[in-house]
């Protein structure tokens, strides 16, 4: 036997091993693992795809694995397809480079330090990419690139928990797309949001987009890939069509407006004893919520801000720190009444000194409001907040409710949970101009890389997938990414029909090239059956003594537990049909 010929045999046989239960490492566990609280994280553990070696650090043992190459595929396939080239680039990064961008800093204690060299664990590769530009790209003519690779990222995150969703260590596509125009810029960017679509629409997922605002970046604007599920750890007000979403930070919704009636009465003050709330207020009054507006009190810094919203309406304090532009905080009981001679149910904007005062939109120009009398006990009736004070400005700032109107009139808000599963972003010449990575225009002037930067994480494609695709008995998986698309269970290894049966069928998968597990371990059916729902192969063959009496097989499509009975020699076939 020439040796590449017998090379050759002895490979198939050992993968063809791997894919026996009775020799693969597949190290199932029935209990649910103390420390996972989400199911991807209970059933990734659970179906022995990977193990924590320590906080937020992961190994991926074969059967996670096989799931990994899979997604990285799909991943390749796109950015290849918008004309992505793959690069690799180094993890181990001059922390000089980092200190010119300024991220050591803005990173913090999320960057990785190397004890014995000047030298960062990559959170990310901007800067990276930035200094090949810089270095070697010269002219308007050298671009537009796409440039990407799917590498490991190291992030030291305070609370790494929810399995890989949230690692230190995890494995992100990074693209970035340099242009010498912001039309290319535009155009990079929109090939990128559709290759994710795709991306994320072959690995299975429901997904949706979040427009974010472009934030402390320094971009011009920037979306996230999320998706819904009770284990993310943002909080999104979702149209029921999914065509506005946003983070509940910065969501807005179609309310009504506090009414101005044409005649404003005059000032009137009124006895409110033991009323402190909104709703106490509403009722003492016998008065919509709507003529009632709230007073909250924060520091800005150290000017004390009063915030009028309507009725029971909740302050977003996101959108009051960014009206601020510094941080906020509320103010203490005892400063309070030190600076208004009232206490917190009491306060209105009339006659209160030294405070801004900033007013909700929706409570734009309105009269005929109801406030605190900055004396406690008293409110004060027939505001007019034109006549009676001075709002410093009118703002959005209240937090929107599930059941309000989207603002773009689809249909009502829900407020969710999501996982954010990727990111797009218009950095523009934020890190060319500090690493100075210039190309020459048409004139021969110098100027900066206008640069986009892609993300995705491949872990939480896996983790979201089985968020997404799961039940009580374990993982669906869908065929895009499932690691195997068959498993053959031998119900009884002693009888030699049944294993004749199930051998001769796993040869066949294998020949016509069909990713197939086979159960050939010499346990009960019932260790067998629950082992497969756990892992969860889109399709189960169940080769058993009864039906094969009849010359039937059984086949189990996972996801919808519908069993069919096959023809033993129609079962190929079958198995090729379900399978398209
Ligand atoms: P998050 O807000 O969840 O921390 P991020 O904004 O820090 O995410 P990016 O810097 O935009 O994330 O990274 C791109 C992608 O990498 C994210 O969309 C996410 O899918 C993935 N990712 C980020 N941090 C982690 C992590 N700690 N573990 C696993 N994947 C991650
Ligand atoms: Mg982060």
């Amino acid at each position: 036997m020439s040796a590449p010929f017998f090379f050759l045999v002895i490979s198939t046989i050992y993968n063809r091993n791997c894919m026996r239960l009775s020799k693969a490492f597949i190290p199932t566990v029935k209990e649910i693992p103390n420390d996972a609280v989400i199911p991807s994280h209970q059933l990734m553990i659970r179906a022995g795809m990977v193990r924590l070696l320590s906080a937020g650090i992961y190994s991926w043992l074969p059967l996670g694995y096989k799931v990994m190459k899979k997604v990285c595929d799909i991943v390749r396939e796109e950015m290849d397809a918008i004309g992505g080239q793959e690069f690799h680039l180094p993890a181990l990064n001059p922390i000089e480079l980092w200190e010119e961008t300024g991220r050591v800093k803005a990173f913090g204690d999320n960057l990785f330090h190397v004890k014995n060299r000047p030298l960062v664990l990559a959170p990310t590769h901007e800067e990276v990419i930035c200094w090949i530009a810089k270095n070697h790209v010269e002219s308007y003519k050298d671009m537009p690139q796409i440039w990407y690779q799917i590498q490991t990222k190291f992030r030291n995150e305070p609370r790494p928990r929810s399995g890989v969703l949230r690692g230190r260590q995890f494995l992100m596509k990074d693209s970035y797309t340099l242009d010498a125009t912001w039309e290319g810029l535009d155009k990079g960017y929109d090939l990128h949001a559709e290759a994710y679509k795709k991306i994320f629409t072959r690995c299975g997922l429901k997904f949706f987009i979040v427009g974010a605002s472009s934030g402390a970046m320094g971009g011009s604007g920037s979306q996230e890939f999320m998706l819904e599920s009770d284990s993310g750890e943002d909080t999104i007000a979702l149209a029921e069509d999914n065509s506005y979403a946003a983070n509940l930070e910065i969501a807005t919704s179609l309310v009504p407006k506090a009414v101005r009636h044409t005649e404003s009465k005059s000032l009137e003050e009124i006895h409110t004893p033991n009323v402190k709330t909104i709703d106490e207020l509403a009722a003492f009054l016998k008065v919509d919520h709507s003529v009632l507006a709230k007073s909250v009190v924060y520091w800005a810094d150290k000017t004390p801000v009063l915030v009028l919203l309507m009725g029971n309406d909740e302050l977003n304090e996101s959108k009051l720190m960014s009206v601020m532009g510094t941080d906020v905080h509320p103010i203490e009981a005892e400063s309070l009444f030190g600076l208004t001679g009232a206490d917190g149910g009491s306060i209105g904007p009339v006659g209160l000194n030294g405070f801004k005062i900033i007013a909700d939109k929706r409570l734009e120009g309105a009269n005929g409001l109801i406030s605190g009398a900055n004396r406690n006990d008293y409110h004060l009736k027939n505001i007019d907040l034109q006549r009676d004070c001075k709002i410093d400005g009118y703002y959005d700032l209240r937090t929107v409710q599930a059941g309000e109107t989207a603002p773009n009139g689809a249909g009502k808000l829900r407020i969710v949970r999501g996982i954010e599963l990727g990111h797009i972003f218009k950095l523009g010449t934020k890190y060319s101009d500090s690493l100075k990575a210039t190309y020459l225009d048409e004139k021969g002037e110098a100027k900066p890389i206008i640069m986009g930067s892609y993300g995705i994480g491949i872990e939480r494609i896996i983790a979201c997938h089985i968020e997404q695709n799961h039940d009580a008995n374990g993982i669906i998986w869908d065929k895009s990414i499932a690691p195997y698309l068959v498993h053959i269970i031998a119900v009884n290894m002693k009888s030699e029909k049944v294993v004749e049966k199930a051998e001769h069928l796993y040869n066949q998968l294998l020949e016509v090239g069909i990713d197939v597990l086979y159960d050939d371990r010499p346990t009960t059916p019932g260790f067998k059956f629950k082992d497969a729902d756990l892992l969860g192969m889109p399709l189960q063959v169940i080769v058993g003594e009864k039906n094969l009496a009849n010359g039937k097989i059984e086949v189990k499509i996972r996801k919808s537990g519908e069993r069919i009975l096959v023809d033993v020699d129609q079962s190929l076939m079958k198995v090729k049909e379900l399978l398209t």
